[in-house]
Order: C-alpha cells, then sequence, then structure tokens
C-alpha cells in the first residue's frame, strides 16, 4: 500500500479505514469515472496514476455530506459523499 489511510468515524462509533490508493481508484469526478452511474471509464480519459496520486495533499468538507481531498498530483475534483464511502468501505 502506498502513502496510508483514511480513517471514517460513522455515526454510531463504527469505523472505517480505507487506503488512498483504494480511495483514488474510486475516484468519483467525471475526469476519471465519467458520469455516475457508469462502472467503466471512457476510453482514452482514464487519469494516469502515479505514487503522487495516492498521496493526499489536503481534504475539505463539502457541506456536511461529503468530502474532497486533494491529491498530490494535483488532482482535486472527485467529491466523495459520505454515502459513497461507505459503498467503497464494503467492498473491502
Ligand atoms: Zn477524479
Amino acid at each position: 500500500m502506498i502513502g496510508g489511510e483514511l480513517a471514517i468515524r460513522w455515526p454510531g462509533g463504527q469505523e472505517s479505514y480505507l487506503s488512498l490508493e483504494m480511495v483514488r481508484r474510486h475516484c468519483p469526478c467525471a475526469a476519471c469515472c465519467g458520469e455516475p452511474g457508469l462502472t467503466r471509464p471512457i476510453p482514452g480519459v482514464e487519469m494516469k496514476l502515479s505514487q503522487e496520486s495516492f498521496r493526499l495533499k489536503g481534504l475539505q468538507r463539502v457541506g456536511g455530506y461529503a468530502i474532497q481531498p486533494t491529491w498530490e498530483d494535483g488532482h482535486g475534483t472527485g467529491i466523495y459523499s459520505w454515502d459513497y464511502l461507505r459503498k467503497i468501505a464494503k467492498e473491502l
């Protein structure tokens, strides 16, 4: 694993630890995943990921429902709702 984990505490006290690589690979923004709901990236727009892609530069809260990480490769348009993070956590 590269670059650590993101720890999330859910209402109710349960905690999830998501690897940053996992989180980045599930980036929900249009550049990484295309339109919401599509499971396959659109050919040609798949992001090139490097070591820096899995390192967190910053993390911002978006309202009360989501977080928006900025990655060291400069990418930062993915907004992860808590629901979405919970879904990723369950896939682990
Ligand atoms: Zn993205």
